[in-house]
């Protein structure tokens, strides 16, 4: 640890793939950079847990990406660590399987003739009444009865997404439905299948994807090793004040068990959460702001991993499980991800259990979870629990920045604020409250750092750039 005062060329909020890619581009081009990470590990979300000799990430992390900048990227970080996967993902719904993404037809065929009968009914009715109201598509609901009709909706929508998020789905903004499946609607579904347009899918849906042999840890592990000695990431570090004076951040102060230490920086990236960042800014942010910063709520995850003594348990990358009947959301099978994930003639399969800080399946006990987990995953036949080897629970706080109508406007609040900091800049999935995947908060962490790095020292006090987040 350094001295109780330190100084550092740019200091950068948050360990994760945004925060590592900033400091690995800013320590490239020469500058010295310190990384603050709260938790024990670096890696954030996209860590890989090793767990004696099985390893699991926090949820299954695929790496895809459009941008074939950011697949240079990566692909020059892990080189032939990377191996090419085959996506295979179903979800599971009255006692069916069904393709994953949602291909309606297979949707149609598999809850037989009167409700496939239903489905068009319903699909066609809304869409005469999208075309006559003309009104806003605001929230998850609307945005999916208009597209897919209420019957799919009910059947295939309604409870996955309300598992995922814990409000109902009035409350939940189209956005994040409209991002993820863009461009689709039954219509388009049933074209795509008769013209077998396959191809013209969005890239979210592919078929393929890239993924560290020893887990998706080795990406930030890559990050972390390319620093360099006079740049190091703290871990066990979590920033409690964000001092600034005179529209400039000056220092953070962070604790470290029970010591406190205050480190001064030229420029600050933040990557944590950014409700978080605007509630430790010293003086303290007005009110509005506050207030606007205390509405932006996240999503957590608790995972539980158990450990198995047979060979496979699936074929699958995937498996969601949208009925409320079955207390987690999606399971994925690490070991047809990457055969060494676990050792040979044994498997483990990882269970994300979507909740809130604080509520009943945050709050129960590992042994609790893991009784349950099992016992569901046996009756779904996934395992026997005489197959049981070990198990092993995490708590993954803001898994998920939850997108609650008007989170929008508050989000902008906070931002606006920010701007008037001209040497802070904010990167990442939570740090910008945005449903980022990996490339995204790679890509935002760089585009912080190349930001930085135009600044001629003499134009810092002078002249302000643009802001980060205006290009995300
Ligand atoms: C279950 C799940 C599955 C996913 N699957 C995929 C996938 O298949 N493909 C894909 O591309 N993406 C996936 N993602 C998204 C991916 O994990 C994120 O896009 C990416 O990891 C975000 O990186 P980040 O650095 O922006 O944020 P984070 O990883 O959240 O990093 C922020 C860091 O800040 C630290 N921090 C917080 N507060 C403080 C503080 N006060 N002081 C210091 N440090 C602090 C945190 O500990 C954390 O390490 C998935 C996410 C989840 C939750």
């Amino acid at each position: 640890m350094p001295d109780a005062t330190s100084h550092n060329d740019v200091i950068i909020l948050g360990g994760g793939l945004a925060g590592l890619s900033a400091a690995h581009v800013l320590a490239r081009a020469g500058r010295r950079v310190r990384v603050l990470e709260a938790g024990a590990g670096a890696g954030g979300l996209a860590r890989t847990i090793v767990h004696g000799e099985f390893r699991f990430d926090l949820g299954g992390h695929r790496f895809l990406t459009p941008d074939r900048r950011i697949e240079d990227f990566v692909r020059g970080l892990l080189g032939d660590e990377l191996l090419t996967v085959r996506r295979a993902s179903r979800i599971f719904l009255r006692r069916h399987h069904f393709d994953y993404p949602l291909q309606p037809l297979n949707a149609l065929f598999g809850v037989g003739i009167a409700a496939s009968f239903a489905i068009l009914l319903n699909y066609a009715k809304a869409r005469a009444m999208t075309r006559l109201r003309r009104t806003p598509l605001l929230s998850l609901e609307d945005w999916v009865v208009a597209h897919f009709g209420r019957s799919l909706y009910e059947i295939c929508f309604r409870d996955y997404s309300e598992k995922v998020w814990g409000i109902p789905c009035q409350r939940i903004a189209s956005e994040w439905i409209a991002q993820r499946i863009q461009g689709l609607s039954l219509g388009t579904a049933i074209r795509q299948a008769f013209s077998r347009a396959r191809n013209a899918s969005p890239p979210t849906l592919t078929d393929e994807f890239l993924y560290p042999r020893l887990g998706i840890g080795r990406i930030a592990e890559k990050l972390q090793e390319g620093l360099g000695q006079d740049n190091a990431v703290l871990t066990n570090a979590r920033v409690t004040a964000i001092r600034h004076r005179e529209r400039r951040v000056a220092s953070v102060r962070v604790r470290q068990g029970d010591r406190v230490h205050e480190f001064h920086g030229g420029e600050f990236v933040s990557t944590i959460p950014l409700p978080q960042l605007a509630q430790l800014l010293q003086p303290s942010a007005p009110r509005e702001v506050r207030e606007a910063a205390a509405r932006l709520r996240y999503r957590d995850l608790v995972i539980v991993a158990v450990m198995l003594n047979r060979a496979r348990a699936t074929d699958l990358t995937w498996i969601y499980f949208p009925e409320k009947s079955v207390p987690f959301g999606r399971v994925h099978e690490p070991t047809n991800w990457s055969p060494h994930m676990a050792p040979p003639g044994k498997t483990l399969l990882i269970a994300e259990h979507f909740c809130c800080r604080g509520d009943d399946i945050w709050g129960a006990r590992d042994e609790e979870l893991t009784a349950t987990t099992a016992a569901h995953l046996e009756r779904l036949g996934l395992m026997r629990r005489n197959e049981l080897l070990e198990s092993r629970v995490l708590r993954i706080p803001a898994a998920y920045p939850l997108f609650e109508i008007g989170y929008r406007g508050h989000c902008e609040t906070v931002l606006s604020h920010l701007d008037a900091f001209p040497n802070l800049h904010v990167a990442g999935r939570g740090g910008m409250f945005r449903y980022y995947n990996m490339d995204r908060a790679i890509e935002s962490g760089i585009a912080a750092a190349e930001s930085i790095l135009r600044r001629e020292p003499r134009q810092r006090s002078a002249e302000r750039p643009a802001k980060v987040r205006r290009r995300a």
